[in-house]
């Protein structure tokens, strides 16, 4: 599937469809972008960022800032971030990206969704050219 804010092909298991207590979601990232709503849940979330090219992994090409709790992470290596139930996280922004990555994220829980109320819609944004 295709996903507006992600950057290449999808696949995609929120709903159930593993038919076993994990979901899973695998992105492309090829340039910069965030994902700003702080959230938590009440299952642990693995998010893996992978270095796109299959013959080497470990060079990640990327640079990533994460909020966790109320620190800020630096990750420029391929990372798995493991967070665990009830841990507020995001924004993560996708600050610099030479080349393109996976975003893998594993979740224990059979259907996917953050808790409390959905992020606010977001407005249109005018940008200037430069
Ligand atoms: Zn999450």
């Amino acid at each position: 599937m295709n996903i507006p804010h992600y950057t290449g092909k999808s696949i995609v298991a929120h709903n159930g469809e593993l038919d076993a207590d994990c979901s899973i979601g695998y992105h492309c990232i090829s340039k910069p972008m965030s994902f700003d709503h702080p959230h938590s849940h009440d299952f642990p979330e693995m998010l893996c960022f992978i270095g796109g090219n299959p013959e080497d992994i470990t060079n990640l090409g990327a640079e990533i800032e994460f909020t966790l709790g109320d620190e800020k992470h630096v990750i420029n290596t391929t990372a798995v971030v493991s967070i665990p139930s009830g841990l507020q996280h995001c924004p993560i922004v996708f600050t610099k990206v030479a080349k393109p990555l996976v975003f893998l994220e594993v979740s224990l829980t059979r259907i996917w969704k953050p808790a409390g109320p959905p992020p606010p819609k977001k407005k249109p944004v005018k940008k200037q050219l430069k």
